[in-house]
């Protein structure tokens, strides 16, 4: 079963192609008309009966009920038949099968019937393994979660070069579930076997062949060749090493599944994430007898699938898809403009030619553009280690233009200047009159409202805030800020930009610091006073890591840089209507000497080597520590909400994730607070409010909300 069928990096190069199907020319296997809906089978001269998986009205292949219950018919059929050998091929070009259907895991609370159908599936995989004749898994592009299950279950795997392969099920607080735990252990090494489930890492085919999880690599054109080999039984199968046989001991078992608890604890707490430990669980009481195994994993399975965390985890994966889905239309732009080359406006240059636009990238100071050229060779050797030839094309697509002479042609302009309304005005009035009548003008601003910068524009509706964080390539999710004139069709194209840069949007309304450092910064702030009172800064991010944050809001503060925060607090300050307290003078001190986080090296932690050095000493934070953090960002979303800077609390709960790595298994703000009860949380406010002071007073919407 997997995480996700989205167009992964290694799928998004997958263009239109040619598969081998055997007696199907390819437009022929989706319209024949077959006694089944998904399947279509057809022997070929040989004997061999070529099954292919082509889900109707589907873009990827994902195993339903009514695609395991036709398969169970079809292979009924086989036994049968006795064709001389079975080849399963997906109808799909841009892989084999994607995983399980995940809407079939929205909602569901009935163990024993979760169980029942686990039980079909396992059966109709075991009629698989069981078919007496040799089967053969023909992969291209990914082969994921209930994917690979299905290619476990047959006799040989012969993958396509361009496949991919992994259990990426952990991701969504699941291990898999159609016996792959069983068979995975036993097919390859067992500690590479757990390896490969407790992270949810795809491996490509080669490696995918040197694990012995392939029989054979191939290409398209090999494939007939490689399937009578196969047949013929001259294809040599991959099997287990003797090692990775004496892994799967009782003894050794149990001595390697306390280090992987280790590993995994140092990763995230069971109370968080159950589904590793009962994955190590499964395999160290399990390992050793295959129809105990795979009883145990239905159980543990849908134990996993009605527990909170999944259940969140999957609302997330539904997040993700509706923050994509709002990405999805058409723009046809090709060249881009960045204008100020500095931390973020040379990230964003580099990131878009990464992603194939042609950038220029302008700025004042030519040490600047140099400097952000330098970065982008980094950051491409580091991400595109395997693929010279992508870093190369992106090195070429992005182009100094000190004299802003880009502009002219570019498609959209970003302006990442230093935060100065009159410097940003300055800027515009001077690009406004060089830009193509149908260019986007877009501001990276994080606080100054989009109505005094579109101010003068003779074009204001073709201004738009698109908000980045800090690191560009890292953080996913990207504000889209809107404006009282911008034209609809302006918003919407910024967001396809997004899609086609592989970041998530999130619309939000031109607000002080829109949605996410609006919910941000009072978290930032009331750590910033508990410092102040004497609590030690390690046991402030022990009650924010402990809730499930990514990070303490102390290392945050230092990550992001003080300056900035402390320019984004001083900024909603001066334009909310609420109580926020000021910023300690000890912290705009600090920002005065440059003792500005982990940038300069010292902030509010010590950094060595990009880390924040932290005493050891056991910190226990008090009780309420975790409320004092948590429920005041909970506040700001549902004030966000109330005033509709953000339109849902879907998109706000996306949005909090995707940029703040808000809590992923309590399925974010919002949603924890619904979980807790609005008027828990409204309650707990008002008792913070009391004993701490007037900031903590809740927002109206928790009364007037259902
Ligand atoms: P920065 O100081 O690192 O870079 C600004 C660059 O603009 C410098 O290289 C400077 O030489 C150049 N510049 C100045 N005047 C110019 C002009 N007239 N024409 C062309 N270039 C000029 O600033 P930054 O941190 O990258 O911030 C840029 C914008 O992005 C700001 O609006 C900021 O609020 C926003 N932002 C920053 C962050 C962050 O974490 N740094 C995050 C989100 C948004």
């Amino acid at each position: 079963m997997t995480a996700s069928h989205d167009a992964k990096p290694a799928l998004a190069i997958l263009g239109p192609r040619d598969l081998e199907l055997g007696p199907f020319a390819i437009d022929e296997a989706r319209h024949d008309g077959g006694p089944w809906v998904n399947w279509r089978m057809r022997t070929d001269e040989d004997g061999i009966a070529w099954l292919l998986l082509d889900k109707k009205d589907a873009g990827a292949n994902t195993l339903s009920e009514a695609v395991l219950g036709e398969f169970d018919a079809v292979l009924e059929k086989l036994e049968r038949d006795r064709p001389r050998g079975l080849v399963i091929r997906s109808g799909k070009p841009g892989g084999f099968i994607a995983g399980a259907d995940i809407a079939q895991f929205r909602g569901v609370s009935d163990i024993a019937q979760i169980e029942m159908l686990l039980a079909r599936g396992h059966a109709v995989l075991d009629r698989l393994d069981r078919l007496p004749l040799p089967t053969i898994a023909v992969i291209h592009g990914y082969c994921l979660g209930g994917g690979l299950e299905v290619a476990l279950a047959c006799d040989y795997r012969i993958a396509i070069d361009d496949s991919s392969f992994g259990f990426p099920e952990v991701l969504l607080g699941l291990h898999p579930g159609l016996g792959g735990t069983a068979r995975l252990t036993r097919q390859i090494n067992p500690a590479q076997a757990m390896t490969m489930m407790l992270t949810g890492k795809t491996e490509r085919a080669r490696r995918a062949k040197a694990l012995g999880l392939v029989d054979a690599l191939t290409q398209e054109r090999h494939v007939r060749a490689a399937v009578k080999a196969a047949v013929a039984a001259e294809l040599k199968p991959a099997k287990q090493g003797l090692l990775g046989t004496l892994m799967n001991t009782g003894p050794v078992r149990s001595l390697l599944a306390s280090r992987m608890r280790g590993e995994a604890a140092k990763r995230a707490p069971r109370a968080h994430y159950p589904a590793p430990y009962a994955l190590i669980d499964l395999w160290v009481e399990h390992g050793g007898d295959a129809a105990a195994a795979q009883r145990a994993e239905i159980s543990s399975f849908a134990r996993l699938l009605v527990g909170d965390t999944a259940q969140n985890l999957v609302r997330v994966f539904f997040l993700r898809d509706k923050l994509k889905n709002l990405a999805g239309g058409k723009w046809a732009g090709k060249r881009v403009h960045v204008i100020g080359a500095g931390t973020m406006g040379g990230d964003i240059a580099a990131w878009c030619a990464w992603n194939g636009f042609v950038v220029t990238l302008g700025d004042t100071s030519a040490k600047a553009i140099g400097g952000a050229i330098k970065r982008a060779a980094e950051l491409y050797g580091k991400i595109g280690r395997d693929d010279r030839r992508r870093v190369r094309d992106a090195l070429d697509r992005l182009i100094p233009d000190l004299k802003g002479d880009g502009a002219a042609a570019a498609d959209l302009i970003i302006e990442a200047v230093p935060e100065n309304l009159e410097l940003k005005r300055k800027i515009f009035a001077g690009i406004e009159p060089k830009m193509k009548p149908a260019a986007i003008l877009a501001s990276n601003t994080s606080s100054i409202p989009l109505e005094e910068l579109r101010e003068g524009l003779p074009r204001p509706e073709r201004l738009v805030g698109i908000h980045f964080f800090n690191p560009v390539s890292r953080m996913q999710l990207v504000e889209i800020v809107s404006h009282d004139r911008v034209a609809p069709e302006v918003l919407a194209d910024a967001r396809a930009f997004l899609g086609r840069i592989d970041r998530l949007p999130a619309p939000v309304k031109s607000a002080p610091g829109f949605l996410v450092n609006r919910a941000l910064t009072p978290y930032l702030l009331e750590a910033l006073l508990m410092l102040d009172s004497g609590m030690a800064k390690e046991a402030i991010d022990k009650a924010a890591v402990d809730f499930g944050m990514p990070m303490g809001p102390i290392e945050l503060a230092d990550e992001v840089g003080l300056d900035i925060c402390l320019h984004v607090a001083e900024t909603l300050r001066g334009s909310l209507h609420r109580d926020m307290p000021d910023a300690p003078q000890w912290l705009k001190d600090k920002v005065a000497k440059g003792e500005l986080g982990k940038k300069t090296g010292k902030g509010l932690y010590d950094w060595k080597d990009g880390h924040a050095v932290k005493s050891h000493e056991d910190v226990t934070p008090s009780p309420d520590t975790a409320d004092r953090l948590i429920l005041p960002m909970v506040d700001a979303c549902m004030t966000c909400l109330r005033e509709g800077v953000v339109a849902d609390e879907q998109v706000l709960d996306g949005a909090m994730i995707f940029a703040t790595g808000f809590a992923p298994f309590r399925g974010g703000p919002m949603h924890y607070a619904r979980t807790r009860g609005f008027a828990d949380v409204r309650d707990t406010l008002k008792r913070l409010a009391g004993q701490y002071g007037p900031r903590f007073q809740p927002d109206p919407g928790w009364d007037a909300s259902p």
